[in-house]
């Protein structure tokens, strides 16, 4: 089946519906978009369009009933539950507005926690030139509670990259952070779009649309135009 060539992440006539207490609820109704290479696309929309049901279905976490998601050229939901949980830990990097990080390790095991769905050798390197890229370094041996929320972000962002993912979906990254925290983990993102990753990124912060370069709008569990943002 076509696959655009460079594309890092695509959904194909992707649908998806619940049903609750009786009633369905179409979260994703024929849902088509394509995110190349360096693309950095940021998902718009109100409350309850399908957002997160679009990025849980990004994720290899949530399969839809039709339609083909690809990672790199990967038919994510072909692959065995086992196989797709290494192959979202190898491509896959999330954030979350939360940080979701545990509470009881300090911030370079939080990051390291990433190696243990994909062990390498040099996880330990990777995790502190990271931490130090964000400006952790004098943090290493904090746990989430004396950190800073810009700080718990950082220590989040560096968990995400530890395995050198290919994608990174953010849910609200931007959402606990004051302007400042929020420029830095923006840029870091848009870096890492520049050494070739792509980014999906569900967002209501006008700011960190800023730095998509192309906007998907969702209306009802509808695509309403996916736009290239020219900057
Ligand atoms: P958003 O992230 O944009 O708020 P969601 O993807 O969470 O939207 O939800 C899309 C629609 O699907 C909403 O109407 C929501 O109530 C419904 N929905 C989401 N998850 C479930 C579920 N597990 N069971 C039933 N309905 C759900």
């Amino acid at each position: 089946m076509f696959c655009a060539k460079n594309s890092m992440l695509e959904f194909q006539d992707v649908n998806k519906t619940y049903t609750a207490d009786g009633r369905k609820v179409e979260a994703l109704v024929d849902t088509s978009f394509t995110i190349g290479a360096g693309g950095f696309a940021a998902v718009r929309g109100p409350s309850g369009c399908g957002k997160s049901t679009l990025l849980l279905a990004a994720g290899g976490l949530l399969r839809p009933e039709s339609g083909r998601v690809t990672i790199d050229g990967n038919d994510v939901y072909s692959l065995s539950p086992e196989k797709r949980a290494v192959f979202r830990a190898k491509m896959i990097g999330f954030v979350f507005q939360q940080f979701h990080l545990v509470p009881y390790l300090n911030v370079l095991d939080n990051v390291l926690a990433a190696s243990i769905a994909a062990p390498s050798p040099d996880a330990g390197s990777r995790a502190k030139s990271l931490l130090d890229r964000f400006g952790m370094t004098d943090r290493l041996h904090h746990v989430p509670s004396q950190l800073s929320t810009g700080e718990r972000q950082r220590t989040a962002l560096a968990r995400a990259l530890l395995n050198q993912p290919k994608l990174i979906l953010a849910d609200e990254p931007t959402g606990n952070l004051d302007s400042e925290n929020a420029e830095l983990v923006m840029g870091y993102m848009k870096e890492f779009t520049e050494s070739g990753g792509a980014v999906l990124l569900v967002t209501h912060d006008d700011r960190a649309t800023g730095y998509a370069s192309q906007v998907l709008q969702m209306e009802s569990g509808r695509l309403l135009e996916s736009s290239t943002v020219t900057q």
